[in-house]
């Protein structure tokens, strides 16, 4: 059943979620979409169509079902919202999706190109962001492309060629750090090739960092 107060919660943390995305410039007020599983229902919360991120309330975010049966709202529905009920509905531990255009990701991912986790952090925390490739006809990726790479339980974010970032998790503010993450990755691997394409040198040369487990084996 539809709690009004699970709903009013959730719609204030996604609120301050795309505000959040929004003042960090991982997305302009134009496309992305993040949303929210509510704990009361088999529902999300998500912004709708047409809604910049600065410009979410309580008044135009949606109300979806899991089978897809949107709750009466004078918006119309997100592009997105297939492969987000599709992604909620395949993993039961995700709880939130945040959606963004960050142009820093965007763009490795148009190159057709991985973001390499090489910080510590996204070695240990998040492992590998898998790039997903464009639509068979060249159209934008939808569950058909996104919820096979997503059935990996261990596929926490991922990058969409042309076109965004997808960061998931328990909450609203972990699938946003995962966006923020991705973006930060994407620009400091940007200047690691950038300055070895003008000193000849490959990332393949230079010493990795290996991971705690890896690090603990080597230390005995
Ligand atoms: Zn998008």
């Amino acid at each position: 059943m539809l709690d009004p107060s699970d709903i009013e919660a959730k719609k204030d943390a996604l609120i301050a979620t795309a505000r959040r995305c929004f003042d960090l410039k991982l997305q302009t007020n134009a496309g992305g979409n993040l949303s929210v599983r509510l704990s009361s229902a088999d529902a999300i919360v998500i912004k709708p169509s047409g809604v910049g991120f600065a410009e979410c309330t309580r008044d135009n975010l949606q109300i979806v079902h899991l089978d897809g049966t949107i709750e009466p709202s004078p918006f119309k529905p997100s592009k997105d919202l297939d492969f987000h009920l599709d992604l909620y509905r395949i993993r039961g531990d995700i709880k939130a999706i945040v959606h963004c255009h960050s142009p820093w990701a965007t763009g490795y991912a148009s190159a057709g190109r991985e973001i390499p986790c090489l910080t510590v952090q996204t070695i240990e925390k998040i492992g590998r962001m898998p790039l997903i490739p464009l639509s068979e006809n060249g159209g934008p990726q939808t569950e058909i492309e996104i919820s096979p790479v997503f059935k990996d339980r261990s596929v926490r974010a991922a990058v969409l060629a042309n076109h965004g970032t997808i960061g998931v998790g328990k909450t609203l503010m972990e699938a946003q750090y995962l966006a923020e993450i991705i973006e930060e990755t994407a620009h400091i691997a940007f200047v690691r090739d950038t300055l070895l394409a003008a000193s000849g040198e490959r990332s393949a040369d230079m010493p990795s960092y290996g991971t705690a487990a890896e690090a603990a084996a080597a230390r005995g």
